[in-house]
């Protein structure tokens, strides 16, 4: 399938240096970006669906690096059916699994930890709840668990791994389990504050510093902060990741951006929900931590959109998060909220406001053209100008 999206008014890249690209169209051809900038008329006309901007913003699709994944579109924590679809209409199209911690009854013995991490990587290799990609499989360090056990799973496909809720004495005892897979070219995450599970103890500076994971996790809490004086330490004397969630502590989040920004680590800064856990589903948790550290945090909007989209996906290693020729075409149409103050999208999230988001494509397919069925109505008005394929892309309406 090839898309072309014309008469866009602005291209926000998802790399946090260039957050700005030139042109107003866009063409896809099979899952990657075709195209960039300016797309021909010939071009335009040999596509098989032709999407009318209407003058609306494109970005990245968004990447949520901590999302509470178990099995299907499934949340055993709060008990609800088609979060993931959900997601996708407040602009996400790439989730990344925190680790199924939230499995019922989830096992914690070496044997199981390690099924339980295959199984789940397994289940979303080619299971995209309504578009969204799934990366799912992170496995719970517990005690008992080899470097072997985590190289046998890594040649099953297993590539996360998760330090903060196995039934270790102290913290400082994942330093080797991290090392190992670390080793087996996992990518290593580390709870961060206090504990969300009652007799887990609080993480902060001095355990990210001796464990060294690619991500603190939370960094701002999850929901509980660490002190305050660990954050400028994390960024000065490490370079971990700073994961910054919309279901943690506000005030701590905005400083770690600012930090971040005043010792040049603003690459580092990653945005992600933490959810569905306690504090809910939220489909619109990515779009809120964007405008929370644009409107307060004095983050340039094309910047936080990077945190949200290019820099998850360096961090993680994903071909997706950037809008450019070659990268996934994983693309999201976003306006100023109908009604609102504000003319464009990043003028609005810089008002505070929540970018309506009008169309979704994600692996090169249109998921819905129109409407969300979560965010405000656009200002503008997208419309499908071609389209040679027996489909509707209006989003039902739930
Ligand atoms: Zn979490």
């Amino acid at each position: 399938m090839k898309i072309a999206i014309v008469n866009l008014g602005q291209i926000v890249t998802g790399d946090w240096r260039a957050p700005l690209a030139d042109g107003d169209s866009i063409l896809t051809d099979g899952d990657r970006i075709a195209r960039l900038g300016a797309v021909s008329a010939t071009e335009a006309e040999s596509a098989d669906i032709v999407i009318d901007a209407g003058g609306m913003t494109a970005i990245p699709g968004l990447i949520d690096s901590h999302v509470h994944i178990t099995f299907g579109d499934y949340t055993p924590r709060q008990k609800t059916v088609g979060f993931l679809e959900s997601y996708l209409h407040g602009g996400v199209t790439t989730a990344i699994s925190a680790s199924e911690v939230h499995v019922p009854g989830r096992p914690r013995d070496p044997e199981g930890v390690k099924a339980l991490a295959v199984a789940a990587h397994k289940c979303f290799e080619g299971y995209r709840p309504g578009g969204m990609t799934v990366h799912a499989g992170s496995v719970i360090l517990e005690p008992g668990l080899s470097g072997n056990d985590l190289g046998e799973i890594a040649k099953k496909g297993v590539w996360l791994a998760k330090a903060g809720f196995g039934a270790f004495a102290s913290a400082y005892e994942y330093a080797p389990l991290i090392a190992a897979a670390r080793a087996h070219d996992m990518i290593t995450t580390v709870h961060t504050g206090g504990s969300s599970i009652p007799g887990s103890g609080a993480i902060t500076g001095d355990h990210l510093l001796a464990l060294r994971p690619h991500v603190s996790f939370h960094v701002n809490g999850g929901p509980t902060a660490m002190p305050d004086r660990d954050f400028e330490r994390v960024i000065l004397d490490s370079d971990i990741a700073l994961q910054i969630c919309t279901a943690g502590n506000l005030r701590t989040g905005l400083m770690c951006a600012s930090l971040a920004e005043r010792h040049k680590a603003f690459a580092r800064v990653l945005i992600a929900t933490d959810t569905p856990t306690g504090s809910g589903v939220m489909p619109l948790g990515m779009l809120y931590t964007i405008a929370h550290l644009a409107s307060l945090g004095g983050v340039p909007p094309e910047r936080a959109i990077a945190a949200a989209t290019g820099s998850n996906a360096r961090v993680y290693r994903l071909d997706t998060g950037v809008l450019a020729a070659g990268k996934a075409a994983d693309i999201a149409l976003i306006d100023a909220p109908e009604g609102g103050t504000q003319e464009t999208a990043l003028a609005a999230i810089r008002n505070g406001d929540i970018a309506a988001v009008g169309a979704v494509i994600s692996g090169g397919e249109p998921r819905f053209v129109g409407r969300s069925r979560n965010t405000p109505a656009t200002t503008r008005k997208v419309r499908v100008a071609k389209c040679t394929l027996p489909r509707d892309f209006a989003a039902s309406a739930h």
